[in-house]
């Protein structure tokens, strides 16, 4: 692999980059000019265009969080196997183009030989996206690749292999509030208890105003305590959702012992077929326990496992659920139902957007 140029190129700073640049020659000459597709085998795409060229992807696993040695593993099978033609995908993916079959398997095999996963198309459960987690973001409640890592490392099969009844999206989330997980199966935070609050230091590290204007239901107050200015919360109102606590890091709300993972299932941003939904609550109160999150896992495959067993043919889990009504989910799955399932907040009816459709 190519080492990096003494004087590199400007940083593009505003924009999308142009996606052109590095598509592979083929693609760029067929854009917008597709036929059809097939599926040839479980990882790999063949695109032809209407001129009769053809493009292979070769999807592979990674596990997210990459250290430069195993980068530049990934980059030199492309170099070697794909002409250095390459992308990841939103969920961590790495894709590698080839322009002719026999070029397939070679590639496959080198992917393989150095440990990594081909698969993830079709009906199969495909690499999880995930928010950023420790590394990254300086508000998480959890780490995300972590449980990424620890959740795929026991669904290979379903990665590996067109077994389920179509495909199923996961995502994770390490904060209730910003990136969002949204996804067939969600596995997101969930704090259970209102911040504590350092008034020590809220004085010196706050702007109060726009703590009291982040909380969704109006339950911080500007307060005087020990003479200092500081917030309080009112406990009744809060809803624990962890807003405060970005723009007021005194207002502690992660827990090791009360902040926990909640699983959700049937969400989906597409409007390919129907309005997109949000996914609903179906377990709370998950022990946040890394590294392996064991707990979390075996609900997910509880979950994956009912949904194999009882969905028909290219049912999503959402599809799945319409027809066969949350009860029987419940009965199915042996989830316990329980009150906290049962969603009273008004609010979003008033101030969500529930489809993808512009509202002018
Ligand atoms: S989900 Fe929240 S904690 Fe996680 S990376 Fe996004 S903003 Fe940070
Ligand atoms: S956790 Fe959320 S609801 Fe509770 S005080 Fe903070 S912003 Fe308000």
């Amino acid at each position: 692999m190519a080492e990096a140029k003494a004087t590199p190129r400007s940083p593009i700073e505003s924009g999308c980059p142009d996606g052109f640049r590095n598509m592979h020659p083929v693609m760029r000459k067929n854009y917008g000019n597709w036929d059809y597709h097939e599926d040839p085998q479980p990882g790999v795409l063949k695109h032809v265009a209407h001129g009769g060229d053809v493009i292979y992807t070769v999807k592979a696993a990674t596990q997210r969080i990459l250290d430069v040695f195993t980068l530049r593993t990934l980059c030199d099978i492309g170099d070697k196997y794909a002409d250095g033609h390459v992308h990841f995908t939103l969920r961590s993916n790495l894709e590698f183009f080839v322009d002719k079959e026999e070029r397939v398997q070679p590639l496959i095999d080198a992917i393989t030989e150095a440990g990594f996963v081909v698969g993830g198309t079709k009906n199969s459960v495909t690499a999880m996206s995930h928010t950023q987690g420790w590394l990254h973001c300086d508000i998480p409640g959890t780490d995300a690749s972590g449980v990424v890592k620890a959740m795929m490392d026991e669904l290979i099969d379903e990665f590996k292999n067109w077994n389920m009844p179509n495909r199923v999206h996961m995502t994770t989330s390490c904060c209730q509030i910003n990136c969002g997980g949204q996804g067939d199966i969600a596995i997101n935070v969930q704090h259970t208890k209102p911040p504590k609050i350092n008034h020590d230091l809220v004085a010196n590290v706050c702007e109060r105003p726009s703590v009291v204007a982040r909380c969704p239901v109006a339950a911080i107050r500007p307060a005087m305590v020990n003479g200092k200015p500081s917030l309080e919360v009112d406990e009744k109102k809060c809803i624990c959702c962890g807003a405060c606590y970005p723009p007021c890091p005194p207002m502690q709300i992660n827990d090791a012992e009360h902040t926990k993972l909640a699983i959700w299932v049937g969400g989906n941003h597409s409007n390919a077929r129907g309005k997109p939904s949000f996914q609903k609550l179906v377990a709370a109160g998950i022990p946040n326990n890394p590294p392996r999150w064991p707990e979390a896992t075996a609900i997910v495959k509880k979950i994956l496992h009912t949904y194999k067993e009882d969905a028909k043919d290219w049912e999503r889990i959402s599809d799945w659920i319409d027809r066969i009504g949350w009860p029987r989910f419940f009965e199915l799955t042996g989830l316990p139902f329980t009150k906290f399932h049962i969603d009273n907040w008004r609010g979003a009816r008033n101030s969500l957007n529930a489809s993808a459709h512009i509202r002018f």
